[in-house]
């Protein structure tokens, strides 16, 4: 940049505003309701800031234009603020449990428990004794109804809860594990690392994709605690492979007085073979099986909030209800009554109807592509006249996310976006940074949605907001 001649650049520097000018213009009144006075005077002093290097640097304006320019910084600063919380999107990946997204949407039953449960509520207290409760107690019950297990408990997530009953019973002692289940599950869930991090010593038996009883069987000794399986979630061996049943290894594991513990994680309740989810290990069975104790997590596969449930033998979970840790890694009572809200409609069999993770993957092809198509309808009535952008059906896949299911894509008709004068990128962001934004991916330069995870409540919004997008 040529250097301004300092006269100039004198006189650019006056016009700079100062805070005070800032705040009390019009034009910031709202953002300064929303941001208090205090954080908005940083921003001013920072929007100010900026411009005396810009200034300095050659940028010259009238003091009105300068004006309008700070008015302007200092509004862009506090959108980007407000918009860095936590808040609704709309998901138009396809993505169904995705876990950027805050993986599973909560059915109704569960928000409307949630929102009643975040007044004082019955957390530690039975209504009908009128004493003191023990907290959980409930979601406990229902989760001990549904998976067959003798007793239940409930802590922040399935990470938690694998550390919690690797600490508790294979401290200082040996925990023996397939060289083909030594997994890393997105987000740093590393097998190794949490055994090594609670204090059991790793035994690793096995091939990648071969591990027999015998393998098992040899590796015991005096020091061993366990034997641990973890459910591969998300990959998959194929092809020459071997792994004894949980059965004979709980027959094992009996014999030798040891636990058999099984990490599920996705942690289906009921046999989702009918949503094309065909390997993901039930809970019931696995316990049926023979697993002494198992975990899985709430937000995935079973549709709830974020929780990472222990479900076993009532001498082991109870061991873990008395153990100092519990107390650190226990939920919440909107965890709490999310949760049971959730199980409630697996226990009335309403679970595909009424949850949310379970009705999008129960969509058939033809009910998501009959979507699209009025979809595309409304939209095309929103858009007018104006015949910029290109809109059109196209075949693709959906995806479970969240670490679950890598095999299983169900097919789904996309909507695919293109225009005369916007990008693919430039679409996505303004997408992005709508006032309910919608997250949509970006294929072969066009933008698609994939109505699968938009559910038919959010159906408008997401008209409106693309509408607006493509025809501004
Ligand atoms: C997802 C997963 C975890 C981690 O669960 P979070 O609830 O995310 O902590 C642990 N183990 C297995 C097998 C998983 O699939």
């Amino acid at each position: 940049m040529p250097q301004p001649d300092a006269k100039l650049r004198r006189q650019s520097l006056r016009n700079l505003p100062s805070i005070d000018e800032v705040l009390r213009n019009d034009g910031v009144a709202d953002a300064l309701r929303q941001l208090g006075a205090e954080r908005s005077a940083v921003l001013a002093r920072v929007v100010v800031a900026e411009m005396r290097t810009e200034a300095k640097a050659g940028k010259v304006g009238t003091k009105a234009e300068v004006l309008a320019d700070a008015v302007s910084k200092f509004n862009y600063r506090t959108f980007l603020e407000t918009v860095s919380g936590t808040q609704r999107v709309i998901n138009a990946t396809g993505v169904v449990i995705h876990t950027n997204l805050g993986r599973a949407p909560l059915s109704i039953a569960a928000q409307q428990a949630i929102i009643g449960s975040a007044r004082y509520c019955t957390l530690e207290y039975y209504v009908a004794e009128g004493k003191r409760g023990r907290r959980g107690r409930r979601a406990e019950d229902l989760l001990a109804q549904l998976t067959g297990a003798e007793d239940a408990l409930i802590v922040n997530n399935c990470a938690a809860a694998a550390f919690f009953v690797l600490t508790a019973f294979a401290a200082g002692g040996e925990v023996v594990i397939s060289r083909g289940e030594m997994v890393e599950i997105g987000g740093d869930f590393r097998v190794p690392d949490v055994l090594s991090q609670s204090g059991g010593k790793l035994r690793e038996v096995g091939t990648t994709n071969r591990t027999r009883l015998s393998d098992f069987e040899k590796a015991i000794n005096k020091k061993t605690r366990m034997i641990l399986r973890v459910h591969p979630s998300n990959y998959r061996i194929v092809g020459f492979t071997a792994m004894p049943s949980l059965l004979d290894l709980s027959t094992l594991t009996k014999k030798r007085k040891l636990i058999l513990y099984e990490d599920i994680g996705s942690g289906a309740l009921i046999d989702l073979s009918d949503l094309g989810l065909k390997d993901e290990p039930v809970v019931s069975r696995s316990l049926a099986d023979g697993a002494d104790v198992v975990t899985f997590s709430g937000d995935k596969l079973l549709g709830g909030p974020q929780a990472g449930i222990i479900a076993g033998r009532k001498g082991l979970i109870e061991k873990l209800r008395q153990h100092p840790l519990y107390r650190a890694l226990r939920v919440d009572k909107l965890a709490y009554a999310g949760l049971e809200a959730t199980l409630e409609a697996y226990v009335r069999g309403a679970a595909t109807a009424e949850i949310p993770v379970l009705a999008m993957l129960g969509q058939s092809g033809n009910e998501i592509d009959r979507r699209a198509t009025s979809f595309i309808a409304s939209l095309r009535l929103s858009l007018g006249r104006s015949r910029k952008a290109k809109i059109e059906k196209v075949p693709g896949n959906s995806a479970i996310g969240g670490g679950a299911a890598p095999a299983v894509q169900p097919e789904t008709t996309l909507i695919a976006i293109t225009h005369k004068s916007k990008t693919a990128v430039a679409i996505e962001q303004a997408l992005r940074l709508a006032s309910v934004p919608v997250i949509a991916r970006i294929v072969n330069d066009r933008v698609v949605i994939d109505l699968r995870t938009v559910s038919e409540t959010e159906g408008h919004d997401l008209v409106t907001t693309v509408a607006n997008v493509l025809g501004s």
